[in-house]
């Protein structure tokens, strides 16, 4: 759909001056990749305003400028719209602009703290083994059926969306799991898409950098929920305290899955070990090679999603069987030397206390723990003296390091971490700015049967310091280091 009008279809809009009638090449909200008759949507950013940047725009090429207020002076042969919110205009736009792709497919988006890719990756892999054509929206990658793209955000930008869910369409993708960031609902980046069902994991700490409260940040993701279609399904955690919060004021169709309270999807662990979680789910017992307690309410939560898109309960429990763990979520090994390493993106303080204690949960009191930690510059500085008392508390040993410093000093990052380690276990600690160094150290530090934790950056394969990026993968370090001890 490329006429101006049509593309505006269902967007508020509060002025309009010039012809709407008008052929549209493309629409963007960066002025750098303007073209000829392409329109402009100037979009209030947090560094950047895209409004100062509508002279630009139409420099290069564009005919049509969606703006929040239109400028004091108009170019001739300029078709100029005035909306509410140029973040929503543009989410409705691009699906327009696509043909409303989402209407022609069944989209999930799972939304919350932590497991959104661990449930959509799963949940990709469970309907392609089911042999349906999947498509993934994710912080690690996008896939459209098998081709894959490079993922940059976790919930990219509306044409973004809407240009992958359109290839989606023409590669006959029946349904897509797609990860709901609190940024992305609160920039109006799911707006115009057509959800067949949510999915709540939990809430805790996290984001607060960007959402200055916690109610906030909770009834931003609640408003995901708000804006399901009452066809659509509502699927939240009921173990979880805000996970009735979530369900609300939708008008879709309520579900609870819970392995503690009450609801309408049941898990129990049978069994937690580090070759799996032996489960009963709804009466059936299923072994899963996924760890620890938080997976269990993962693979609940990916059991009662593929139940509520109609697949059959055995056929859910056999594919459930059958999956394999997501990269950088508790990937591991196991070396010759019997010291077992694993990698987690376990970035904020309630991941990490999960990832401690499923490990923790598991392991015997002769295996040492030896955490390799730290936080990332320029986010939220609060979380980092709280990441450093649970780490200490809950490991044998700690190594704090650099994890993406951005612009911050490594140093000033990591005295804040240390801040939260209590007197008592300062001798468990140890500070080693280069990360290599510390995955380096953990390795000599391991006996047979000790189990080295490398938390923070999963499945990442660099290191972000002052605006660059430096390969760095915590995985195929700690592999090489542990081969290299072994010779
Ligand atoms: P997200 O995409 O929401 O950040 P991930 O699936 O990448 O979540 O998981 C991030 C980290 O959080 C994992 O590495 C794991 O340590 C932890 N985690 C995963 N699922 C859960 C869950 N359901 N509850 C708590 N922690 C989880």
């Amino acid at each position: 759909m490329n006429i101006l009008k049509d593309i505006l279809y269902k967007v508020n809009l509060n002025a309009v001056v010039g012809g709407t009638n008008v052929t549209i090449n493309a629409i963007h909200f960066d002025s750098r990749k303007v073209e000829e008759n392409d329109a402009f949507v100037a979009v209030r950013g947090t560094v950047f305003d895209g409004h100062d940047y509508i002279d630009v725009a139409i420099k290069q090429g564009a005919i049509a400028i969606i703006c929040e207020a239109l400028p004091t002076s108009l170019v001739d042969g300029v078709t100029y719209i005035e909306v509410d919110y140029s973040n929503k205009a543009l989410a409705i736009m691009a699906s327009n602009y696509y043909d409303s792709p989402s209407d022609n497919l069944k989209l999930v988006g799972v939304t919350g703290t932590n497991g959104k890719t661990t449930i959509t990756t799963l949940l990709y892999q469970l309907f392609k083994n089911a042999g349906y054509k999947v498509g993934l929206l994710s912080t690690v990658k996008i896939l459209v059926g098998d081709t894959e793209y490079k993922a940059t955000h976790t919930t990219p930008d509306s044409v973004t969306i809407n240009k992958y869910l359109k290839l989606m369409n023409d590669a006959g993708v029946e349904y897509c799991f797609m990860e709901v960031s609190s940024h992305g609902i609160h920039q109006g980046r799911a707006e115009g898409l057509r959800f067949e069902g949510g999915v709540f994991t939990n809430l805790s700490h996290d984001h607060l950098d960007y959402h200055k409260t916690f109610a906030e940040y909770r009834d931003v993701k609640k408003s995901f929920f708000d804006g399901l279609s009452p066809k659509a399904f509502a699927l939240s955690n009921g173990d979880d305290k805000n996970g009735l919060v979530m369900l609300q004021n939708t008008v879709a169709k309520k579900y609870t899955y819970a392995l503690k309270g009450y609801a309408d999807y049941k898990a129990q662990i049978l069994e937690n070990e580090f070759s799996g979680l032996l489960l009963s789910i709804d009466g059936s017992e299923v072994w899963t090679r996924l760890i620890g307690n938080f997976n269990a309410y993962n693979v609940l939560a990916i059991y009662a999603t593929a139940e509520l898109l109609g697949l059959e309960k055995v056929e859910i429990l056999r594919l459930i069987s059958d999956l394999q763990s997501v990269s950088g979520r508790f990937q591991y090994f196991i070396s010759d030397e019997k010291i077992t390493a694993i990698v987690d993106y376990a970035h904020t303080p309630d991941a990490l206390k999960n990832v401690l204690e499923t490990i923790n949960s598991i392991r015997t009191k002769n295996e040492s723990l030896i955490t390799v930690v730290g936080c990332g510059g320029d986010r939220d500085k609060t979380k980092r003296p709280k990441m450093g008392h649970i780490a200490s508390e809950l490991s044998t040993k700690v190594i704090f390091t650099s994890d993406n410093p951005r612009s911050e000093k490594p140093e000033t990052i990591i005295e804040d971490i240390e801040k939260g380690v209590e007197p008592q276990n300062f001798k468990k600690t140890l500070s080693i700015v280069d990360r290599k160094q510390a995955i380096k150290t953990a390795c000599q530090l391991a006996e047979a049967n000790d189990i080295i934790l490398i938390a923070g950056k999963g499945h990442e394969t660099y290191q972000e310091v002052n605006g660059q990026r430096f390969d760095f993968d915590d995985y195929k370090t700690v592999e090489e280091f542990l081969k290299q001890l072994q010779k």
